[in-house]
């Protein structure tokens, strides 16, 4: 029998995470044909969430969970999902609902058809901000233009993966991680279905605006070294106009044809350089900190406790 393992991140979802177990037992109910684990990761929530996934895992088998440390984020927790998956495929979903169970029938379709990477585009995006969904539309255009992989905007971690793929995926321990990149960075076989988001049942989301804005960055500079080669661009055409206006200011000097002014124009040149050469420095010190990070080669994560059900597969 085929084995699926279920990984789900969740911080601070106590409130949710019953109707959320139950909604995944019975999707699950309705493909015998496949043995399933639910693996928990609790991202170093401060609520009492654990103690409700430790209960679930006395009465239910399937139920195994990762005790992070500490907050590392969904990202790592991810990874520290793919770590200890012991399934034939790797399903990763949120904890909060606003991505149906239900989907998960046809993920497995697809996989049973020989995908090994089908992930889920939502359609809809029910009770979400106008201004975050134009925020993260034009962001990933921007992406778009600057990567040969593409990452697909509206699809996110809701996905299945084969063994293949989680194996592939946790081979990687950068510490800058963004594996929306990094899915489509390995490859392999990818199928593309669609969801209708929803709204979140309960709790709130974790993600405030400086957590997506630094995610964003994170992005950019993580999976592609564009924003080094526009500032050498914008240093070229500085450089350019800059040139020209000194052939100006030099002509009239020497033919002595109109005021070589002064104040106005060193006033802007100095400034124009000074901001274009701080973004610049900005910008390789934001890759500077980010090797400095990776040469560190710290784990990507410390575990508090592990448990599953079949002692012999512990790790
Ligand atoms: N999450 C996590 N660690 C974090 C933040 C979020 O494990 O630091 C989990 C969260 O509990 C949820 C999933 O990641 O299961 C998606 O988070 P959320 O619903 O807040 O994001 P949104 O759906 O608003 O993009
Ligand atoms: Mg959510």
């Amino acid at each position: 029998m085929k084995t699926v393992t279920i990984v789900i991140p969740f911080y601070n979802e106590e409130s949710g995470l019953r109707d959320f177990y139950i909604s995944l037992a019975s999707t699950l109910k309705e493909l015998p044909a496949f043995g399933f684990e639910m693996l928990f990761v609790n991202d170093g929530s401060s609520d009492n969430g654990l103690k409700l996934v430790e209960k679930l895992a006395t009465k239910d088998p399937r139920v195994s969970y990762i005790d992070l440390s500490r907050n590392y984020g969904k990202e790592v927790a991810m990874t520290a999902g793919f770590d200890y998956a012991k399934g034939d495929a790797v399903i990763v979903i949120d904890a909060d609902l606003q991505q149906p169970p239900a989907v998960i029938k046809e993920m497995i379709y697809y996989w049973q058809q020989g995908f090994d990477d089908v992930y889920a585009i939502r359609k809809e995006r029910l009770g979400e901000k106008k201004t975050k969904i134009w925020f993260s539309k034009t962001y990933y255009r921007l992406l778009g233009k600057m990567t040969q992989e593409k990452v697909y905007p509206n699809a996110g971690d809701f996905r299945l993966l084969d063994r293949k793929v989680v194996d592939a995926l946790s081979s990687m321990r950068e510490q800058a991680r963004y594996t929306k990149g990094l899915y489509g960075w390995v490859g392999f076989k990818k199928k593309a279905i669609t969801y209708i988001a929803q709204p979140r049942k309960s709790g709130i989301t974790k993600w405030s605006f400086s957590k997506l804005l630094k995610l964003a960055v994170n992005g950019l500079t993580a999976y592609t070294t564009v924003p080094l080669r526009v500032s050498t661009y914008m240093g070229v055409l500085v450089s350019f106009f800059g040139f020209i206006y000194m052939l100006i200011v030099l002509f009239q000097k020497i033919s002595g044809l109109g005021d070589v002014s002064g104040y106005a124009s060193l006033m802007i040149g100095i400034l124009l350089l000074g901001g274009v050469q701080m973004i610049s420095l900005g910008v390789i010190g934001e890759y500077l900190a980010r090797m400095f990070m990776e040469t560190k080669h710290r784990p990507l994560y410390f575990i508090e406790d592990y448990h599953t059900h079949d002692e012999k597969k512990k790790r």
